[in-house]
């Protein structure tokens, strides 16, 4: 039986990180938010090893914890920006693996637990393990450690009997079986479960993919919690999973595809996506035409997409925009949903920067200003603004809502060369009559346009 002091301080703790989500859900208190969503993770660490289950090996545990905070630490500080979804994936997975560690162990217990424990404990063992191999795939794939696409005739019929074969041995394990054979087949065919679930899903994808995986890892240690009688895991893992599956819900409705054609359909950039070349040829403008152009314009709209990321080019954009205003142009940022590598990448980086949120605009909010803009300055976005999608039904991407640059005055593009955004098909966008492409890496390229305009 736990001490009620210690439930009181679980029940604060929980109290503490739904409110820090709650503040995460604005940029401008998600600081705070994740602060204090830090603080009540490490008030229930702490309380847990007077929890009377916690009976032994206490310097194993606090070795494992200090070897685990300070390998995160480091991954944490040294990680890119633009390197930061594998890392989720990664995470996350280790999340998944620790769930379906601690329903091993408790599964190996003889007759100590409820029929609704062992229950929600094999649901938590197969959740946990295939959310725990399927992100490590996730995290091969986004590392590019992994770059084919396995798919096979029949895959998902395979896929379909491995699941009814793990769920019957589940049902199994779950009436009371626990040899250890049983218990190892299963977590070994659902690791395979897993892998398999995960290989036929293109790159692009992966951060939908990621994103569920992350809400049935948060269901897997809600249900361990249960098993185990920690409310703090509980309250942490179901909320984890509720917020996971809005997300997951979110990214696949930003994409216009239904959650089913995510994990089934394929698509992806790197073998199966049919990369139809456009006709027409691509006119360079340089930077100091580009800059004469904008000062000269009433209304800009800057289109920031992964490349901005990469180029870590925000802190010069914004001073461009600071020059720009100087001068009379009306200036806003469009962001699209799936800009960037994760949901809100580049409402990160614009606050980085320091741009205020009223100039910051979301896809629904802005599209219909295109047609009345005299300039849309795209910054590394490439898919997000390819009208394939709109009306190219044989475009892997067709569906997409996009932001309607081919629909203003002028658009200048922003990129190195030639190169294909995350899901590898062509833009039509770039050989517009209307569109001029402003070659080089996007910081470079802001510095000569902020030049540009100061030599005015
Ligand atoms: P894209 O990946 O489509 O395109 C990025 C472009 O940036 C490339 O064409 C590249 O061209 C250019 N680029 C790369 N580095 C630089 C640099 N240093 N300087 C200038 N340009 C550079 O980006 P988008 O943001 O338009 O689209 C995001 C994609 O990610 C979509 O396909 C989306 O579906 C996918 N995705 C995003 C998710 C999210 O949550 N944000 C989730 C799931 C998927 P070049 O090599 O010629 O420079």
């Amino acid at each position: 039986m736990m001490p009620h002091w210690i439930a009181a301080v679980y029940f604060v703790a929980a109290l503490v990180m739904i409110l820090g989500l709650k503040a995460m859900s604005s940029p401008l208190t998600a600081r705070r938010g994740i602060f204090q969503a830090g603080i009540a993770m490490a008030l229930a660490t702490v309380v847990t090893f007077w929890h009377p289950q916690v009976a032994g090996n206490i310097a194993l545990i606090i070795a494992a914890i200090g070897l685990g905070s300070v390998v995160a630490w480091i991954s944490g500080k040294r990680v890119a920006m633009t390197d930061m979804p594998q890392m989720i994936a990664l995470y996350n997975g280790m999340g998944g693996g620790a769930a379906a560690a601690i329903a091993a162990v408790e599964l190996l217990k003889h007759g100590t637990h409820t029929p609704l424990a062992l229950a929600l404990g094999v649901g938590g063992a197969l959740i946990g393990t295939v959310a725990f191999s399927g992100s490590l795939i996730a995290f091969a794939k986004l590392q590019g450690w992994m770059r084919k696409l396995w798919r096979f005739r029949g895959q998902q019929i395979l896929n379909l009997l491995l699941f009814v074969t793990i769920v019957v041995l589940g049902v199994i394990i779950a009436t009371g079986q626990d040899h250890w054979l049983l218990i190892s087949a299963f977590f070994a065919l659902a690791l395979l479960f897993g892998v398999l679930l995960t290989v036929p899903i293109g790159g692009a994808d992966m951060p939908v993919v990621i994103s569920l995986y992350n809400a049935l890892t948060g269901l897997a240690v809600g249900f361990e919690g249960f098993v185990l009688e920690i409310p703090a895991m509980m309250i942490a893992g179901i909320v984890v999973g509720a917020a996971g599956t809005l997300l997951t819900q979110l990214m696949a409705n930003a994409m216009n595809r239904p959650l089913s054609n995510v994990l089934f359909a394929g698509f992806g950039a790197e073998e199966g996506a049919t990369a139809a070349a456009e006709g027409g040829t691509m006119k360079a403008i340089d930077a100091q035409d580009a800059a004469i152009l904008m000062a000269f314009a009433e209304k800009v709209i800057i289109v920031p997409g992964y490349g901005m990321a990469v180029a870590q080019a925000q802190h010069k954009i914004w001073e461009l925009v600071g020059l720009l205003n100087q001068r009379g142009v009306k200036v806003s940022f469009a962001i699209h949903p799936v800009a960037g590598r994760m949901p809100g990448h580049m409402n990160v980086l614009l606050a980085e920067a320091g741009v205020p949120y009223d100039v910051i605009y979301d896809l629904d909010d802005i599209n219909a200003q295109f047609a009345t803009t005299d300039v849309a300055l795209v910054i590394g976005a490439n898919d997000v603004v390819n009208p394939a999608a709109r009306d190219d039904t044989s475009s892997p991407i067709y569906g997409m809502p996009i932001l309607n640059v081919d629909q203003s005055k002028n658009a200048i593009v922003i990129k190195r060369g030639q190169g294909t955004g995350f899901s590898g098909i062509q833009n039509r966008l770039f050989v517009g009559d209307n569109t001029r492409m402003l070659y080089g890496d996007a910081q470079k390229v802001a510095q000569s346009l902020i030049s540009g305009v100061k030599a005015l």
